[in-house]
């Protein structure tokens, strides 16, 4: 029985080490997994291993790809005109669900944030500016109106803008059916500057 209760607990470590997941639904999680014929820990096992040894990096937009190019990078129907830059890939999946936007991609896997010790150096600044060769003529910012977003977003275009690009930012609106008076400065500010002729 000893075995058993050792198997259960180290699985449930590992369960607690997801986000969002509290030791009892870890245990819960462990609990299940043991409970379930071998196959089942065997696939899940497998799949686990396989996706961290298969997914990398776009060695263009620094998306997540299981080929050394991202399929949208390699879509000979998407604007190499125009890149948007997002800090991580959840993002471009945002945007791509809009099916709205037929530009490329830049994945920074993260934003610079002095607070956390995150500089330039550790965001994928280099790989985006080794891109602005000849047939990219915008970039957009697209990352969070937060503080960290913000400033790096201003870095950006203080690098990219004397390069003769166009650098344009999202256009953060006011939550529908939100007030003016409660919406925080930032989205006020964004909201100004984005503002649409009537
Ligand atoms: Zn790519």
């Amino acid at each position: 029985m000893a075995y058993q209760v050792t198997s259960l607990s180290r699985l449930a470590e590992q369960f607690a080490r997801l986000p969002n997941v509290g030791r009892k639904t870890a245990q819960r999680y462990a609990f299940y997994v043991l409970s379930q014929p071998p196959e089942f820990a065997r696939a899940f096992a497998e799949a686990l291993l396989d996706s961290s040894g298969s997914i990398k990096r776009c060695s263009v937009c620094q998306n997540l790809s299981d080929e050394p190019v991202c399929s949208i990078c390699q879509n000979q129907a998407r604007a190499r005109s125009i890149i948007c830059v997002v800090a991580d890939p959840r993002y471009v999946i945002a945007f791509e669900r809009l099916r709205e936007y037929n530009g490329l991609y830049h994945v920074l896997h993260g934003l610079i944030s002095p607070m956390e010790g995150v500089g330039p150096e550790q965001l994928t600044v280099k790989e985006l500016l080794s891109r602005l060769t000849g047939e990219v003529k915008e970039v957009v910012m697209a990352t969070n109106p937060t503080v960290e977003g913000e400033a790096t977003a201003m870095y950006l275009s203080r690098l990219i803008k004397p390069m003769g690009l166009k650098v344009s930012r999202l256009a953060y609106g006011l939550p529908a059916g939100g007030n003016l008076e409660y919406a925080d400065d930032i989205t006020l500010c964004r909201a100004l500057e984005g503002r649409n002729e009537m």
